[in-house]
């Protein structure tokens, strides 16, 4: 049987970002990975936040080197009004997290991959974990070409859920059923501000939908569609055509698409937003997506996923040190995932609100409350100096505006 310290479960970002911080540690790690890389993932908008990680890691000149499109900022856009507002990072509450980077996730994967590699990381590579099981000693994860044993198991396998799935853990949620449908196009009308910039459009009343726009590197760009599954399956179309005519439909979105040329397939995914009722038990860790996926608006995924990363890789290092590796001595993690998933919860939730979503496009005239969003949008979720996190936590994402004001101007 092969044995190491630590079994990671899926080498997307969080898979090996973990095993990357692991790898300097110095703790063996081995990576199961089902799918032959580079292969198409959506998920391609990072956050400033995942920069100082991947620094960490080792990763950061790599990526730079790489070519991909600096991103400096995010625009918002009302369809109906066409009111909107760009939110640059080098204007939050924290002015040392300016950029971050827009990938297609296929090379990008394949890079922190690589890297982790090189670090000395095992990564069995087309291979699919296809049980678990735990004893007093040992996480011993099953393939089909034998048993890995370790100390810990980490389930960082996306949205395939691997533990919550076995564990009847998978929590969808009910208020934010969704759909999507997205390409990559040639030829899309880039921000003017800053062609670099990922441009969200938020559309309808109650159809409660958006709209991404993410240019990258190869002139090509990315556009996808997000509603209402009910306002979706209403619709009677297909995929492709219910993106069509979204477009068409849409104030912004129709002349920035004019003379748009798709490249390969329109895509579609649903029912994204979902938890568990456990994010760590007795020699399991679930880190990503794996553990919780929340509604895409903000771009928080990779970064969600690369923090949790870290926070992990501090607990392990810290279960390491007294050999325990039960539920209890990963307590704090359990906790600090929590509170980030919360937090970008409460943010979301607002987004949907109409009288949130004003003083978004319009926060120019409040400078408090345009930093705090700022922060927000680049990932500073562990800010105790923002207010609006405070805020938004305690009220779950209902927001009334005289409240804001008199806390943040
Ligand atoms: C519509 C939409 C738009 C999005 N836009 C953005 C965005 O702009 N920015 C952003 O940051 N995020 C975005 N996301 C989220 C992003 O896709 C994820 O949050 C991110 O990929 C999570 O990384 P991860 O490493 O946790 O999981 P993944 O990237 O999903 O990696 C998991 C890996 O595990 C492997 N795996 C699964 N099961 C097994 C198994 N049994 N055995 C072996 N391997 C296995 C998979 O093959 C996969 O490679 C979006 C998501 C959606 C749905």
């Amino acid at each position: 049987m092969r044995q190491c310290d630590v079994t990671i479960i899926g080498g997307g970002p969080g898979g090996s970002t973990l095993a990357a911080l692991l790898a300097k540690q110095g703790r063996s790690v081995c990576i199961i990975e089902r799918d032959t890389f580079p292969r198409f993932r959506i998920g391609e908008s990072l956050l400033p936040f995942s920069i100082d990680i991947w620094r960490e890691t080792g990763v950061l000149q790599k990526i730079h080197d790489a070519g991909y499109i600096v991103k400096n900022g995010a625009r918002f856009v009302v369809d109906e009004s066409l009111e909107e507002e760009c939110f640059w990072f080098r204007n939050g509450l924290d002015t040392d997290h300016p950029y971050a980077f827009q990938v297609q996730r296929a090379p990008f994967d394949q890079l922190l991959l690589d890297h982790a590699r090189e670090l000395g990381v095992e990564v069995l590579q087309p291979l699919e974990a296809t049980g678990a099981r735990f004893t007093a000693d040992a996480a011993i994860v099953e393939t089909p070409q034998g048993e890995i044993q370790s100390k810990l198991l980490c389930d960082v396998s996306g949205r395939w859920t691997f533990l919550s799935g076995r564990q009847g853990q998978r929590r969808i949620h009910p208020s934010h059923r969704k759909v999507t449908a997205f390409g990559h196009f040639r030829n899309v009308v880039r921000c003017e501000q800053d062609p670099a910039n990922i441009i969200i459009v938020r559309f309808g009343e109650t159809r409660m939908g958006w709209f991404w726009l993410i240019p990258f590197a190869d002139g090509t760009t990315s556009v996808g569609v997000v509603a209402d599954v009910g306002y979706f399956k209403d619709s009677g179309l297909g995929p492709a055509e219910f993106f069509n005519k979204s477009i068409a439909d849409s104030r912004a979105m129709a002349p920035r698409m004019k003379q748009a040329e798709l490249c390969g397939a329109i895509r579609t995914e649903s029912d994204f937003s979902f938890t568990s009722d456990h994010h760590a038990g007795d020699r399991w860790i679930k880190v990503g997506d794996a553990g919780a996926f929340i509604d895409p608006i903000f771009s928080s995924g990779v970064f969600l996923s690369t923090k949790a990363a870290e926070l992990a890789a501090g607990a392990i290092k810290a279960a390491f040190a007294i050999n325990d590796f039960s539920a209890a001595a990963f307590a704090e993690y359990e906790a600090q995932i929590r509170h980030g998933t919360k937090v970008f919860w409460a943010f979301i939730d607002a987004f949907y609100n109409r009288d949130f979503l004003k003083q978004m496009v319009t926060s120019r005239r409040r400078p408090l409350l345009q930093k705090s969003i700022t922060s927000l949008l680049a990932g500073d979720i562990y800010n105790q100096k923002n207010q609006l996190i405070s805020y938004l936590t305690s009220k779950g994402g209902a927001y009334a505006d005289k409240e804001v004001e008199a806390l943040l101007g």
